[in-house]
């Protein structure tokens, strides 16, 4: 007989969150002003050879793109169905069944559970210890370390000296450091271009967040020639659909546009949103990204959720993540008009927490 699920699948579970509608869905970091207007473009001209025909086996198109943009050779970019599949083929190519993968954490939801969907161990280490001392992600000796920078959902930027730390620590020879830039185009300083150098550096991006193209799922990493190499045999073939590459490639080209002014405009209402928060005397920790993590305002982080869903806004909660340990909710920076329904539902159940509106 064989066993199925396979052992140690038992405890893993379909991720899950609140999607149910809801009026203003401030939940997912997506991008609050809409989807890249050349991306949008391309899909409204798409002809027959879009769909009829396979994609490229490697989504040439998208790395040239991404070559043009950050300007590093197209040998040093690997792309994905999301950037959720380019950390899960990355993973793969470092580590495998007697291994274990380091996370600091509070991190992206995804980072542990990817490990064991790959049937490795994920060992967490504490956000606030690891940002004291790097070398702490390195103890017992993983295979892979993953680090957002911006991390998500503190909105904290460790510094280029601790990154630097962790590179000279983790050594030419140790385990792949996977920094996620998921939200860099919001704050902080890329590690892209030392990636492209560095043979054990893999640094993971999106097209989800400012480039507001969620729907598509594209990202990208960029490494040495070598490791990108190793990552896009774990990652296979025909990954990026021909339209999401089209798509995403005319977006990236576009240097001064339309991610600029959006970006602009999310950093000054990012401002603002923590103002108001700080004035309503709730705790926030600053971010650098797109979304601010507050103090859940009755004290927990669900129920708070659950009553802010009720008057018409999706916050995301975060039991225990706020740096004290206290109870946070994290809020999506969006256009102005956008962030007053999210404040007006927050002073409506600050004033009467157990009625739901
Ligand atoms: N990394 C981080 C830090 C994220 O927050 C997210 C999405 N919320 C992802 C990766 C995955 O993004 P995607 O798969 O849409 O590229």
């Amino acid at each position: 007989m064989s066993p199925f699920p396979r052992q140690d699948y038992r405890a893993l579970t379909r991720y899950h969150f609140d999607r149910t509608p809801v009026a203003l869905d401030l939940s997912d970091n997506t991008n609050q002003w809409g989807a890249h207007p050349a991306a949008l473009e391309v899909l409204r001209t798409a002809g027959d050879d879009a769909l009829a025909r396979y994609p490229d086996l490697y989504a040439d198109e998208l790395r040239a793109a991404v070559s043009r943009r950050l300007g590093v050779p197209e040998a040093c970019v690997t792309t994905g169905c999301g950037s959720d599949d380019v950390l899960d083929s990355a993973y793969r190519s470092a580590a495998g069944a007697a291994d274990f993968v380091a996370v600091a954490t509070p991190t992206f939801s995804m980072a542990l559970p990817l490990a064991r969907m790959n049937g490795m161990e994920a060992r967490a280490t504490p956000w606030r210890a690891a940002l004291d001392d790097p070398t702490r992600l390195l103890a017992g000796g993983p295979a892979l370390v993953y680090v957002c920078r911006p991390n998500n959902p503190t909105g904290e930027v460790a510094d280029t000296a601790w990154v630097e730390a962790l590179l000279d620590a983790a050594g030419d020879d140790g385990p792949l450091v996977l920094l996620d830039e998921a939200y860099v185009d919001f704050g902080g300083d890329t590690f892209a271009g030392r990636a492209t150098a560095h043979p054990r550096l893999v640094v993971s991006r999106t097209m989800s967040k400012a480039f507001g193209l969620a729907g598509l799922r594209v990202g990208y990493a960029v490494a040495h020639p070598d490791t990108t190499l190793e990552v896009e045999k774990s990652r296979g073939p025909y990954k990026v659909a021909r339209l999401a590459a089209r798509a995403a490639a005319a977006a990236l080209d576009d240097q001064a546009g339309w991610v600029t002014r959006t970006v602009e405009a999310c950093v000054v209402n990012r401002s603002r949103v923590e103002g108001a928060l700080a004035q309503r005397g709730l705790d926030l920790v600053p971010s650098r990204a797109n979304f601010v993590l507050f103090r859940a305002p009755g004290g927990e982080a669900i129920a708070d959720a659950r009553a802010l869903r009720a008057r018409g806004v999706a916050v995301r909660p975060f039991p225990g993540d706020m740096p004290d340990g206290s109870d946070a909710l994290r809020v999506t920076v969006a256009p102005w008009p956008l962030m007053e329904r999210f404040l007006e539902a927050l002073d409506a159940h600050l004033a009467s927490p157990g009625v739901t509106g």
